[in-house]
């Protein structure tokens, strides 16, 4: 699931654009708040997403994952980065989008922690960069259900 691909600048700026393109095709008449993502493979493949809301509220699919989702299933396992952009309804962006921890807990699915990016923008020349582990620290993931990792156990999955 190794996916180390150098950031430049522009790579980074690059995915932003992306996010912004995306969140233009946002779904959210309920929370009038627009979310747009974009997701960088291994590859070097760009995946887009963005929030799409349900009259129902519960069916309701953020940007992050709606560009997970999309990339695995069409066989893309091995992830970069993400460029999220996110404000309410509006051409503007006035404040830094971070992903909710539903979409923290998928990126750990799929994302190393400590080499995984997560950015945030506010423009192409604004936003803030960390990695995974920085945002879901001491995470539950898929070493955690392999044999002999048993000492790292989530409470919720523990044996009693
Ligand atoms: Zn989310």
């Amino acid at each position: 699931m190794s996916a180390n691909r150098e950031l430049t600048t522009d790579s980074i700026r690059d995915l932003i654009a992306a996010a912004i393109e995306a969140r233009r095709k946002s779904y959210s008449p309920y929370s009038h708040y627009q979310v747009g993502a974009a997701l960088l493979a291994g590859d070097g493949q760009i995946i887009t997403g963005c929030n799409i809301e349900n009259a129902a509220y519960g069916p309701s699919n953020c940007a992050e994952r709606t560009a997970f989702f999309k990339a695995v299933s069409e066989g893309i396992r091995a992830f970069a980065a993400i460029a999220i952009v996110g404000s309410p309804e509006g051409e503007e962006l006035t404040q830094f989008a971070y992903p909710c921890g539903v979409c923290r807990q998928v990126m750990a699915e799929f994302c190393e922690p400590e080499n995984f990016r997560i950015i945030v923008a506010k423009s192409e020349e604004d936003y803030r960069v960390m990695t995974l582990a920085e945002l879901l620290p001491e995470s539950f993931g898929p070493d955690n259900l392999r044999e002999g990792q048993s000492e790292g156990f989530s409470s919720c999955t523990a044996k009693r």
